[in-house]
């Protein structure tokens, strides 16, 4: 059965899209540890990072670094924090975290629970920026 991000992709399941090519896929998470916060996936089911073969694991790192440019651009922050995790849901996903310190990219603290026009609103700002 094709996973929950798999069925994103095919747009079977609504999502707050930021940018996508041929083989990846970005947009916003549902439950952010901060506002901005993105998961970018390769469109290719595998769950765990380093299964990827290299091509595809290079270019989703890549595609990352664009999005985190964008995110950079659009939402005030440090820097955007990179995190792999996986436990939840069994399809590759890096997350870009906008970051004012450390604790930003702490997962085991409370998500934010943002409004649909917010969150529209932030994933319009971040793919005018990409
Ligand atoms: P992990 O697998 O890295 O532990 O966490 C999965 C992440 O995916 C969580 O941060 C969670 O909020 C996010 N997530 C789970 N289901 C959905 C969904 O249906 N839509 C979106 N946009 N994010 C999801």
């Amino acid at each position: 059965m094709a996973t929950i991000f798999t069925r994103i992709i095919n747009g079977e399941i609504p999502c707050y899209k930021i940018a996508e090519d041929e083989n990846y896929f970005a947009f916003l998470d549902i439950n952010p540890v901060k506002k901005g916060h993105t998961l970018v996936i390769p469109k290719v089911e595998d769950d765990y990072i380093f299964n990827l073969d290299d091509q595809t694991l290079a270019g989703l790192t890549l595609f990352a670094k664009k999005v985190a440019i964008a995110i950079q651009k659009a939402i005030p922050c440090k820097r955007v924090g990179v995190a792999v995790m996986g436990m939840e849901v069994p399809h590759t996903h890096i997350h870009l975290v906008p970051m004012e310190s450390e604790g930003d990219l702490n997962f085991a603290k409370g998500k934010l629970k943002l409004e649909p026009s917010e969150m529209e609103a932030i994933a319009e700002k971040i793919r005018k920026a990409f």
